[in-house]
């Protein structure tokens, strides 16, 4: 059967659902699930732990000694000071106070801001936000594996510079940056700079004693935690106006009543992390590889999208010809695959995602985009099934168009 989908493009529709097939979550990049150590670690602040941190009596002082003990857990992640860690209500809201916050507190210092022209949208509104209040702010460009040319910096520093933010890797393509070389060009230079690594800490080690970045922004639900909960690490003594005023929880940084729960399952599920995180990256690239490597032997016309030789382990992005990219979700969708097209555009939109222009990427090479993401309960079984599909699926749709 056929669709019409916005009025002018026409789809396959898939078949209904058959509810017995097992699910493969491929889509870790979007989201993991909440762990059940972290699940049972946030579970008494909804019940009999149930006190505000910012009261006085003892019910407040054990969800305050909650907050702390997870502002130490997160801490550690980094090797940062506890006192180094804001809580936000999300990695949005981390990547918002940073640039800014930032921004706000040197304003007497220059108005020139640059960010990564592949950063996530909640670097990129704030950008523009801080533009439409005065703001010059210069976007990096990329190379077509979307990584950022380090020479670009002597061009675009300026004597009014303030700020840079480059993110740590990819959400789409899955991109890593050297942030550390990035920080140690600019470190002497008279700049904060601040890293996303929203994707990037479920893989990658940050030591903040050695790494020259000034703050760094984190999200608990791509970790095995909550959604709702994210977390800015400031170092000390970097200047930083605040942008949720009231209160003056979080030492004035980041007013509202702690969300204790979130917090405690992002402590929980950044402890968990330090332990596995290796492990489940060498893992996790291996399956990544094969799934690459059986769906490129399988299939014809289709390119990796991202570095191959700085990349997050487990995201494979791909551009694949001869097929509309909103047509293979549903039908990957009906088949039991969750998988993502990589791009935060609105469904249904023509427009290509910022990334894979940015990368020199035209709409119709980008058209069938595809980012499968893996996570720590993928499984050997899981990817041996997801290949079939996905051959199957694509194979389906190439034979109803032209090609
Ligand atoms: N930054 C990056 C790189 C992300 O991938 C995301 C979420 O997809 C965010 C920021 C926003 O985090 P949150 O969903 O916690 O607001």
């Amino acid at each position: 059967m056929l669709d019409n989908l916005s009025g002018n493009r026409y789809i396959a529709v898939p078949k209904a659902m058959d509810k017995t097939m097992n699910r493969i979550y491929l889509d870790y990049a979007a989201t993991t699930p909440v762990d059940p150590e972290v699940l049972d670690t946030m579970l008494p602040f909804f019940k009999d732990r149930f006190g505000n941190p910012s009261s006085g009596h003892g019910k407040g002082q054990e969800a305050l000694d909650a907050i702390e003990s997870a502002r130490h857990q997160v801490a550690a992640l980094f090797n940062a000071k506890p006192h180094e860690i804001v809580f936000t209500g999300s990695g949005t809201e981390a990547d918002n106070l940073a640039l800014w916050g930032a921004a706000h507190a040197l304003r007497d210092h220059g108005n020139h801001v640059i960010v990564s022209a592949i950063e996530h949208s909640a670097i990129l509104k704030s950008a523009e936000f801080l533009e439409e209040s005065g703001w010059d702010v210069t976007r990096l460009s990329v190379d077509e594996n979307g990584m950022i040319d380090l020479d670009e910096f002597e061009r675009i520093i300026r004597p009014d510079t303030v700020l840079l933010s480059v993110m740590t890797a990819n959400n789409e393509v899955g991109t890593i940056q050297p942030i550390e070389e990035i920080g140690a060009l600019l470190w002497d230079q008279n700049l904060l700079v601040h890293t996303d690594a929203v994707q990037g800490v479920g893989y990658l080690e940050q030591d903040v004693r050695a790494l020259p970045v000034d703050m760094i922004s984190i999200s608990a639900h791509k970790i095995y935690g909550p959604k709702g909960t994210g977390a800015l690490f400031i170092r000390e003594g970097t200047p930083i106006s605040s942008l949720i005023r009231g209160g003056g929880q979080e030492k004035g940084r980041r007013s509202g009543t702690h969300n204790v729960a979130g917090i405690a399952g992002l402590g929980k599920a950044c402890e968990m992390l330090k332990d596995m995180r290796q492990e489940n990256a060498d893992r996790i690239r291996n399956l990544r590889d094969h799934l690459e490597k059986e769906l490129l032997s399988r299939l014809d016309l289709i390119r990796v999208n991202g570095d191959k030789n700085h990349r997050l382990p487990n995201i494979l992005h791909l551009s694949i010809e001869h097929i509309d990219g909103e047509a293979m979700l549903r039908h990957l969708d009906v088949e039991g695959i969750a998988a993502s097209s990589g791009s935060a555009c609105a469904s249904g939109s023509d427009e290509i995602s910022h990334v894979l222009k940015a990368m020199g990427r035209s709409k119709k090479e980008t058209e069938g985009s595809l980012r499968l993401s893996l996570g720590k309960h993928t499984t050997d079984e899981e990817i041996t099934e997801a290949v079939n599909r996905i051959e199957k699926v694509i194979k389906y749709l190439r034979s109803l168009s032209s090609y």
